[in-house]
């Protein structure tokens, strides 16, 4: 078979060589041990918790290293994309920090590898597609969707593996005449692989997270190029991670099962392989057992999700790094302070298995962050959720800033914050009765005949001075207690309850529930001072008119 022959036949539009393209795409020139990595999504509009993951690894690696981290659109399947898809990808990734050093931008392109978006590289590909053809481990195919459902039929018949090889591999051994007359006819072709491999075989592979693999050698002849002349993604990723001088694959291990064509196709084509990172899948538990993170099942999957919850990024982050790497923990507890870059990040460290996704733990983890925050800090990114989420409450926030930063002060700093919140939603119920248009109506506890709850705040108001302290302003709520019969004496009080018509801390909640509408809320001193006399004692005066 003269394979340049057919390589001409197939690719008369192809002139360029492989080594003119090489030519066009240098060496990187960077550090020894630079990672060269990048995200690779197909852009179906759907961002998830995998590919943060999956983010968040390769951005470590790229730049922690020195290296580069890029962007590229696997566009490859048109049927599977969603318009838009592209800039929702673009800025998902941005929001949780994970910035690109080239690749994909909205307005086109940025670095000198592109184009990155895959289908605009179709030319590319057929310069070394022709290549594979003219060494004979390409050729065409020309079967049917009709003659292939057949093998498969068989195929399934006779309990053989499915695929296109050995006797089913029709069209792999066909001379130069037949597939001329099938050109001329203008019947549609694929291109498929030449493989040399049989599974009869095995060698060993070593994986950055899966460690020594033994791998099956695959004897398929997969498809390199679709009748449209648009690659596959086998093909595409090898090419272009050739190109743009990938040092490190980082991607979900159900790319493992086509590693042993990979590898064949780096071989064949004379590329340098890769070393792989093969990331196991996030699992939640199901009653005892664990499972994969669904799409369907669980919307904590989907990365707008934990946007719109209002999980601020940073908790987001320091979360899934103590998933990825169990020492991280450990790092955080001797550095609390610490920029989390500032951990050395282990592909070595992930759990080869997968990861367990706690939701609960998340949450803990997003209190700790907040309570760690200024107020200042809280207060812009509070702002920016409520923009995109809660207009009405945006607004309020932003009508006063002085006043909601002092809210958001209340218990800040110090050993001990106060953890009120995990996330921006929680803000609204916390903080809403600062707000008159939020102030809920009290409901006082019924055990209380009405003129006691009346009789308290009647006395609070007339004794209340804004300039007292907070111990001056506590003994007169004793001292109310103490006038209505009630007890400050909580040790003598839960000797016998029944001895005592109520308690100090009932007085509080009366007086607490007349300013805030809520039993529980932070320092009722510390409230009533940010709110002001005026603001305070009207409440109050409302509350007494009301019984
Ligand atoms: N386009 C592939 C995906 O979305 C990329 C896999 C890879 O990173 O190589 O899963």
């Amino acid at each position: 078979m003269d394979y340049q022959l057919l390589a001409e036949l197939l690719f008369p539009n192809v002139t360029e060589t492989p080594d003119e393209v090489q030519a066009r795409f240098p060496y990187r020139n960077l550090p020894e041990g630079a990672v060269v990595t990048r995200m690779a999504p197909s852009p179906t509009g759907f961002v998830h918790l995998g590919n943060l993951v999956q983010g968040m690894i390769s951005e470590r690696m790229a730049h922690q290293s020195g290296g580069v981290l890029f962007l590229r659109v696997e566009d490859t399947d048109a049927k599977r994309e969603v318009p838009g898809a592209v800039e929702v990808l673009i800025d998902t990734l941005k929001h949780y920090s994970i910035n690109f050093d080239e690749g994909a931008t909205h307005d086109g392109d940025s670095g000198l590898y592109g184009p990155y978006r895959q289908r605009q590289r179709a030319s590319i590909y057929h310069v070394f597609a022709k290549k594979l053809v003219s060494e004979g481990k390409a050729y065409p195919c020309f079967c049917t969707e009709d003659e292939l459902t057949a093998m498969r039929e068989q195929q399934e018949a006779n309990k053989e593996n499915f695929g296109y090889y050995g006797k089913y591999a029709i069209w792999r051994d066909r001379s130069i005449a037949d597939i001329k007359a099938q050109l001329d006819a203008g019947m549609p072709w694929v291109l498929r692989f030449r493989s040399e491999g049989s599974i009869e075989n095995q060698f060993k592979f070593d994986d950055l997270v899966k460690g020594k693999l033994t791998i099956t050698e695959n004897d398929i002849d997969n498809v390199l190029l679709k009748s449209d002349g648009i690659p596959t993604y086998h093909f595409a990723h090898a090419v272009d991670d050739q190109l743009m001088r990938t040092t490190h694959v980082v991607r979900g291990d159900e790319w493992l099962p086509s590693l042993p064509f990979h590898i064949q196709l780096f071989q064949a084509l004379g590329f340098k392989l890769p070393k792989y990172v093969h990331i196991g899948p996030l699992m939640k538990m199901d009653g005892t057992s664990k499972r994969k993170l669904s799409k369907r099942k669980d919307p904590e999957l989907a990365l707008t999700y934990y946007k719109a919850e209002g999980f601020p990024v940073d908790a987001v982050r320091e979360y899934l790094m103590g998933v990825l790497n169990s020492n991280f923990e450990d790092w955080r507890r001797a550095n609390p302070d610490a920029d989390i870059n500032d951990f050395k990040f282990s592909p070595k460290k992930l759990n080869p298995a997968g990861s367990l996704f706690d939701y609960a733990k998340l949450t803990d983890v997003s209190k700790n962050v907040i309570s760690k925050m200024t107020a200042e800090d809280v207060y812009s990114q509070l702002l920016a959720w409520a923009e995109e989420f809660d207009a009405d409450f945006a607004q309020k926030l932003a009508s006063d800033k002085d006043f909601a930063i002092s809210i958001l002060a209340i218990g800040r700093g110090g050993k001990k914050p106060r953890k009120d919140i995990a996330v921006w939603k929680e803000a609204k119920p916390y903080m809403g009765f600062f707000y008159d248009e939020y102030l809920e109506a009290p409901i006082f506890d019924k055990k209380f005949d009405k003129t006691i709850v009346k009789t308290v705040l009647e006395k609070f108001i007339a004794g209340y001075d804004p300039a007292d302290d907070s111990a001056v302003w506590f003994d007169k709520v004793k001292a109310i207690t103490e006038q209505i019969g009630f007890t400050s004496d909580m040790k003598a009080y839960k000797a016998d309850p029944a001895a005592f018509p109520g308690t100090v801390a009932d007085v509080s909640t009366f007086i607490r529930q007349a300013v805030t509408g809520k039993p529980n809320s932070p320092d009722l001193f510390t409230v009533m001072q940010i709110l002001g006399k005026d603001r305070s004692l009207a409440r109050i005066q409302k509350i007494i008119a009301s019984l």
